[in-house]
């Protein structure tokens, strides 16, 4: 099979060297990992379109990988396999962009190019258009694999996730065959939505190659607050009043403070606020002129604050300072040890009471264990890390998930399902929609080519 590979993508895009194919086994929490026969680095659609036939005919099934800063472990092996070998195909050079489409405010970009690298392309054309999604692992994850994943992010709030940007994918189906949805018309009612069916698929139905997207107006003055409260009841109220009453908000984060505490030991900086509090808010507002200060800043004031339970930034160095404590909290704890990473959705009237909950089980299943939360908290959405069990005990991620499905929300707000909750799945989908799904992967990939494992449960669903 390495053979045939390397005359479609050449003998430097075939890897079969452990030490070269290790970076793509093991994912970036370092909780999953498993082995692969190979890593295949094709450039074109083409060349996906051939390498899927070629594995297909050898029975090997396909892991596909943008950037492998998934949080789930989707994009690398799994553990067993039951024998059959696994190729890693790495979509990471199909790295073209297109020039901005000006007339419609759109722009097609190659399923690897990173989401920074689009952020910059953006900037340069200077049309006037921006990228609505922004997310902290943007130097290295992929628009495929965000498209793939249905990517939330720091934005969300204002312009939704991935799905609300995209305009049509091209992707390979299991058979080899091209799907080309990427005329980016607003309007086109001819039948099922196979670019919409693709995005959040997690690599299960079709490899994503190339992405046509949706861009909103560039927003060049950003004002950021970093406000200190007494807990996430607070900050829960303060946020349905910024949603109401400041159109230019872009960002609302909250973390607390063993988080910030970690942030500042491992990293250097001091403490934003000259006190502690029990809960941390960053908030973001974006336009086209210093109106949107006014705005935020009216807001702020209303609240009536104590003077040093804020810190507010207009751009520049002093913005990147403010974002530093938020989204540093990924790193810090992956420094600690191997997380586990619970990623929910809550009602938000009831996000105030899962955070507290959430303490209290996970210290009654792993006493001892360090619980560090932060999350995007407009959108409900708190990643629950907890570090201590071993990486191959699941307990606290039953209890975590279980936890938030009763109280009304979702095992996974924006990484999906992958391998690390294929488990609990049946916790927020019903035995007919696992069906449902189940029917629409085993037509597309009757022999489960594509992601084996990731997803779907293997049979019939439990609760
Ligand atoms: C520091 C950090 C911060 C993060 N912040 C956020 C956040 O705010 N919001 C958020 O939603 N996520 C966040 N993530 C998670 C991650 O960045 C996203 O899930 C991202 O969408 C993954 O993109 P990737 O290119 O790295 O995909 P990978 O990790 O390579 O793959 C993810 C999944 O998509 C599939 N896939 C990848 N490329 C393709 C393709 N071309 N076609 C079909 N399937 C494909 C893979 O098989 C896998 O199932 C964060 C991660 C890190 C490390």
């Amino acid at each position: 099979l390495a053979a045939v590979l390397e005359r479609v993508v050449g003998p430097a895009h075939v890897l079969v060297e452990p030490a070269l194919i290790t970076p793509y086994t093991v994912d970036w929490t370092r909780r999953w990992q498993g082995p692969a026969a190979l890593v295949v680095r094709p450039a074109t659609t083409d060349a996906v379109a051939a390498v899927i036939r070629l594995c297909a005919d050898a029975g090997a099934g396909l892991v596909v990988q943008g950037g492998n800063t998934g949080l789930v472990g989707g994009g690398v092996p799994p553990r067993e396999s039951g024998g059959r070998p696994i190729v890693l195909l790495s979509m990471r050079r199909l790295d073209d962009l297109s020039p901005v489409d000006e007339a419609a405010g759109q722009v097609t970009a190659g399923a690897g190019i990173t989401l920074a690298r689009l952020h910059e392309h953006l900037a340069e054309g200077a049309t006037g258009w921006a990228f609505g999604v922004d997310l902290a692992a943007r130097d290295s994850a992929t628009i495929g694999g965000m498209a793939a994943t249905n990517a939330g992010g720091i934005h969300v709030v204002r312009y939704g996730a991935m799905r609300e940007q995209i305009a049509g994918v091209e992707a390979v189906l299991a058979t080899g065959a091209v799907l080309t949805r990427l005329q980016g018309l607003t309007k086109d009612n001819t039948g099922f939505d196979l670019s919409g069916l693709l995005v959040g698929s997690e690599g299960t139905l079709g490899v994503i190659t190339r992405v046509r997207l949706r861009l909103v107006p560039m927003r060049p003055v950003r004002v950021t607050a970093l406000l200190g409260l007494n807990d996430t009841g607070q900050a829960v109220d303060l946020v349905s009043g910024l949603r109401r009453e400041v159109p230019s908000l872009e960002a609302t984060e909250i973390f607390y403070p063993d988080g910030l505490d970690l942030v500042c030991q491992h990293s250097g900086l001091g403490p934003p606020l000259a006190r502690r509090f029990g809960a941390y808010l960053l908030i973001e507002s974006a336009g086209p002129d210093e109106g949107v200060m006014e705005e935020l800043a009216e807001f702020v004031f209303r609240l009536g604050l104590d003077d040093d339970a804020s810190a507010v930034a207009a751009g520049g160095p002093g913005r990147m300072h403010l974002w530093a404590y938020r989204e540093r909290h990924t790193e810090v704890v992956s420094a600690l040890g191997v997380p586990h990473k619970l990623d929910v959705t809550l009602p938000l009237k009831r996000l105030a009471a899962f955070e507290s909950a959430v303490r209290s089980r996970v210290a009654a299943v792993a006493p001892g264990a360090m619980v560090v939360i932060w999350g995007h908290l407009g959108d409900g959405n708190l990643h629950v890390n907890v570090i201590g069990p071993p990486p191959e005990d699941d307990t606290v991620d039953d209890a975590v998930l279980r936890l938030a499905a009763g109280m009304g929300g979702s095992i996974s707000a924006e990484h999906g399902i992958g391998r690390a909750k294929v488990r609990w799945l049946s916790l927020n989908r019903s035995p007919a929609e696992i069906e449902a799904m189940r029917a629409i992967k085993t037509s597309l990939d009757p022999a489960g080519l594509l992601n084996p494992g990731v997803l779907l449960p293997p049979s019939a669903p439990t609760r």
